[in-house]
């Protein structure tokens, strides 16, 4: 045959020689049959490698993707108990406003501070084999208005230490003290018969009559804006009290403060005395507010013990 090939086998020591007849076809035959079998089984190899792969892969991914549940399950636990905590914030907010007397914030500040999403968490539906419970869109949202309340606060209670300090600052300001601590009111706020003029006439303060020399104090804190002679008078110290608040003491034997000078509520300022258009030694004591004389009986308190204690703190 033509395309028949012989292929020898010659041993070591050339003894022996093999011959063996064979056609080509066969020989292209085996090759082929044999390259097949090669190759499905490294397919069928393959295969297995990248199967076994992905699966470990998977198996990975699972086992992440349920720590990832389990963590967003307690997320959503501690966003309830924050919740739970900010609502206890807000009613303490409150509770401070009343005290301090400003408005409640109203429910429509709180809606608008916390409410109004600017975002939108729509990719619930691309997240699938999440619990119900683990909703990350609802999540999302709920940290987003906590942190609109948080902030709300935060703003809150800075306006209610401002507001407090104001109120304390201004509680010092108030003409609380009796200028005077014993002596007799003599003379009230308002008409009266003028014992020089001898007419009737307004009486813009009260008269503490008190013996030449008894000190006077300084009813609230405030800046001595005047202190000198001052017509009738006579010998006048007039403070200045901030938020409007001004007293007048007129007819004063000795003033123991200069102009400018800062005083405390207590402090001594200076000394009964009769000058100017007075009988008998008292003091003449004024308040004002905004410029218009008030009853100065009205805010100062007659407790005694009260006022000697305020008095030996200031001196
Ligand atoms: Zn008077």
């Amino acid at each position: 045959m033509k395309d028949e090939s012989r292929l020898i086998f010659v041993s070591r020591d050339h003894r022996t020689v093999k011959e063996v007849k064979i056609s080509r076809w066969k020989i292209f035959t085996y090759l082929t049959v044999f390259l097949v079998v090669f190759l499905i089984i490294g397919k069928i190899g393959l295969d297995m490698i990248i199967d076994w792969s992905l699966n470990s892969e998977m198996k990975r991914l699972a086992r992440t993707n349920l720590v990832l549940q389990n963590r967003l399950v307690e997320m959503s636990k501690k966003i309830k108990i924050l919740n739970e905590q900010i609502e206890k914030i807000a009613s303490t907010d409150d509770q401070l406003r009343t005290v301090l007397g400003l408005p409640k914030l109203n429910e429509d500040i709180r809606k608008v501070g916390i409410g109004g999403s600017d975002y939108n968490y729509e990719f619930l539906d691309q997240v699938s084999g999440f619990e119900a419970k683990v909703d990350l869109s609802e999540q999302l949202k709920k940290i987003n208005q906590i942190e609109r309340e948080v902030k709300l606060e935060i703003e809150s209670y800075q306006s209610l230490l401002n507001t407090f300090y104001k109120k304390q600052d201004s509680v010092k300001y108030l003409p609380a003290l009796r200028p005077v601590l014993k002596g007799v009111i003599s003379s009230g706020f308002g008409l009266r018969y003028h014992p020089i003029y001898k007419v009737m006439r307004h009486h813009e303060g009260v008269d503490i009559s008190a013996p030449r020399g008894t000190p006077v104090y300084a009813s609230a804190d405030g800046v001595v804006r005047f202190a000198g002679i001052n017509g009738g008078y006579g010998k006048m110290i007039m403070l200045d009290h901030n938020y409007g608040f001004e007293t007048r003491y007129g007819h004063l034997n000795k003033i123991v403060v200069r102009r400018g000078q800062r005083i405390k509520r207590g402090e001594k300022i200076g000394e009964v005395g009769n000058t100017g258009l007075s009988t008998a030694p008292h003091l003449h004591y004024e308040v004002l507010y905004k410029g218009r004389n008030l009853d100065p009986a009205l805010y100062f308190f007659n407790d005694q013990i009260l006022n000697r204690k305020i008095v030996s703190l200031a001196n």
